[in-house]
């Protein structure tokens, strides 16, 4: 059969670009990249055979700018588009005016993409094919006294979702009526603002269930496969963190019928290409349809690790037109696969995300698990994309060998500059319950209710660390004055005075003292402990540091007044405090301060108003979320200074208070 295309564009950025572009290199095709202003020396526009520049960083600007990708197909003869995940991927329109151009769109057809974009029509049609759902209201009538009442037939809890929701957002578990009215019109903001189209949908919350998908395939000529189940319960804010497959929770025969269950949605939808069919799966054993996700996952990796299929390539043949190439007898699974999400997040701020530039990005050596990275060192975690950086994958003969070597691989990856969760990934790994295979989606939730924070560093390593990091700066000064070379660091006519450097560890201040007695030896401490004998050896990336006669190497990274000493699979970020300390920004009073840019949603306070601890002040919107800031200690409104609309940069005080008049 003569090929439809030769070349195809890539209408996506990070990991999930960079993956397809392999696949297509593989198998002989040409690439086009899109990229923003953002994006210009980003990974994947480096990959690709040509690129084409969409224009600002924003998404609407760029990634989500139907007519700006087209021209760019147009301007390079790019015969296919392949969206990845995100974005237009799930699309409608976009799909359409893709065809529409002459191309071919590497994914379901339109009709598809339309019917499951909704999870409310996706409900109404599996259930007329018999297919499981949760019990809910799916209905068009979106008045709030019918969907008030609906929720009482329904029982509480229930689960408000936005019809057209994805990635988790837009989703509030409901408790008892009196909350519903509040969670409806919320929801209802954050459907319209992050999917356009406010619609809700009702479905009882299932306690405690697991989230199980199958991934189906289909192609033109009526062939329909399921390429086995992935679990993806280990989830925050109802966003998938880990995957794995096969799941460890189903029996054969649970296998068998949801599998098949699966392929009878495909059936029913006539689906060609790749797909996706999300299960619930509660604790009784019963499982309910969630929605169909009509284009790749992020999780993908972990069905090919298992299978040895690459879902690329099955996408792009469907598209050409040729039947699947694997019969459904022919997948088959070997072993277990376990794929996280490592995503710039602040796990001192609740693991929100975090934004910066990737000082050091090493990854792991000795090619134990697959990396799908999206970055490189000196990319920037940007707000106006998703906080995900990288994709780990391990597989195993067994599951706890997939797990020993992520966990040995996480702790191998180096990244500085940006906070991630890596620490908070190792932790689930390790976990003794999440190696037993007992765990649902409340897993992280129910390990660390009061909200996951690192485990405290060995007072013994910090102080080791803090060492190396005034040390380097010792030498490095030193060496940075090239007319005094007979001058040891650190020297000084009293050798007995030891200099000093204040390092601020978070809220902490660690004093180290040293000073030198030979070329490269010294005396050092910290917070005035025991004096240690200490020889350095300042190597290009780092220091030697032999500490009471152990020789270890400190990497050391940089960035103004910044320094972060990696030790072992630690890496530390101490801030060199000023000698004259600069006037402290703190608010009189208090009040919050933006942790990110973002636009504000709703103003939750007026001038003069009375404000109690913990009151909420402001709804705003930052990094495709919604974050409510609350009020730092008891307090007046002084000033408000942003209304609903308007963006703001970090840093910027969004609600003033002064402190109440006793
Ligand atoms: P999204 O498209 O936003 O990802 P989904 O409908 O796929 O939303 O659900 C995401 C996650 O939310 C699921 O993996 C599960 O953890 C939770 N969830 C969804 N529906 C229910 C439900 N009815 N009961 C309990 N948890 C649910």
């Amino acid at each position: 059969m003569s090929a439809r295309f030769d070349k195809v564009l890539v209408a996506n950025r990070g990991e999930i670009a960079c993956r397809v572009i392999r696949t297509c290199r593989r198998m002989g095709l040409a690439t086009v990249a899109v990229f923003s202003d953002a994006d210009e020396r980003a990974p994947h526009v480096d990959m690709a055979d040509e690129a084409v520049r969409l224009g600002p960083a924003p998404p609407a600007e760029s990634y989500l700018n139907v007519a700006r990708i087209l021209d760019a197909a147009r301007r390079t003869g790019a015969g296919a588009i392949h969206p990845g995940y995100g974005f237009l991927a799930e699309n409608a329109a976009f799909v359409r005016a893709v065809t529409e151009a002459g191309l071919v769109f590497i994914g379901p057809r339109a009709e598809t993409v339309e019917r499951m974009g909704s999870k409310a029509g996706a409900r109404a049609i599996m259930a007329a094919a018999g297919v499981p759902v949760v019990p809910g209201y799916d209905g068009d009538d979106q008045d709030d006294a019918r969907l008030v009442s609906e929720a009482a037939r329904i029982g509480f809890p229930l689960l408000v979702k936005a019809s057209a929701g994805g990635g988790g957002k837009g989703m509030t578990v409901v408790r008892g009526a009196a909350d519903l009215p509040e969670a409806l019109a919320q929801a209802r903001r954050v459907a319209k603002s992050a999917f356009g189209d406010d619609r809700l949908l009702l479905e009882r919350y299932i306690e405690s269930p697991r989230h199980i998908e199958v991934q189906i395939f289909g192609d033109e000529h009526g062939h329909h496969i399921d390429v086995f189940e992935r679990e993806c319960s280990i989830q925050r804010r109802f966003q998938k963190v880990v995957e794995e497959a096969p799941s460890p929770a189903l029996t054969s025969t649970q296998r068998a019928r949801l599998r098949s269950t699966a392929t009878t949605a495909a059936r029913t939808l006539g689906y060609v290409g790749a797909g996706t069919v999300e299960f619930i799966f509660a604790a009784s054993g019963e499982f309910y349809f969630l929605e169909v996700n009509t284009r790749l996952q992020v999780e993908h990796p972990v069905t090919e690790a298992i299978t040895g299929l690459d879902l690329v390539e099955l996408q792009v043949r469907v598209a050409q037109g040729e039947a699947l190439p694997v019969r459904q007898e022919d997948v088959t699974v070997h072993g277990h696969a376990v794929e996280v999400r490592l995503c710039a997040e602040d796990p001192a701020a609740g693991l929100l995300p975090a934004t910066g530039r990737l000082l050091e990005w090493r990854e792991p050596l000795g090619g134990l698990v697959r990396i799908d990275a999206g970055v490189r060192e000196g990319s920037e975690a940007s707000v106006h994309y998703d906080s995900l950086l990288a994709k780990l994958i391990a597989h195993g003969d067994t599951r706890d060998e997939a797990i020993d070597r992520l966990v040995s691989a996480l702790r191998g990856l180096s990244v500085v500059g940006v906070s991630t969760n890596r620490d908070l990934l190792l932790d689930v790994l390790e976990h003794p319950e999440f190696r037993a295979g007992r765990f649902n989606t409340h897993f992280i939730a129910e390990q660390w209710p009061d909200g996951w924070t690192p485990a405290p560093v060995d007072p013994e390593l910090e102080a080791q660390c803090a060492i190396a990091a005034a040390l380097a700066e010792a030498t490095s000064r030193h060496r940075a004055i090239p007319h005094v070379p007979a001058l040891r660091p650190g020297w000084r006519n009293n050798p007995f005075r030891p200099q000093r450097v204040e390092l601020r560890a978070g809220d902490r201040t660690l004093r180290v003292e040293y000073a030198s007695t030979a070329p490269g030896t010294w005396r050092a401490r910290v917070d005035e402990g025991a004096w240690r004998a200490v020889r350095t050896d300042l190597q290009p990336d780092g220091l030697d540091l032999e500490l009471d006669g152990v020789r270890r190497r400190y990497r050391l990274v940089a960035d103004g007044e910044r320094r972060s000493v990696r030790r072992g699979d630690r890496t530390l970020t101490f801030d060199l405090v000023p000698r004259f300390p600069e006037h402290a920004g703190v608010m009189p009073g208090g009040g919050c301060l933006a942790p990110m840019p973002g636009k504000v949603v709703k103003l939750l306070v007026r001038e003069g108003e009375a404000v109690r601890a913990g009151a909420p002040l402001i709804v705003i919107e930052a990094m495709k979320m919604e974050l409510t800031l609350t009020a730092p200690a008891d307090g007046v409104v002084r000033a408000t200074r942003y209304a609903a609309g308007d963006q703001f940069q970090a840093g910027m005080p969004l609600v003033e208070l002064e402190a109440p008049e006793d």
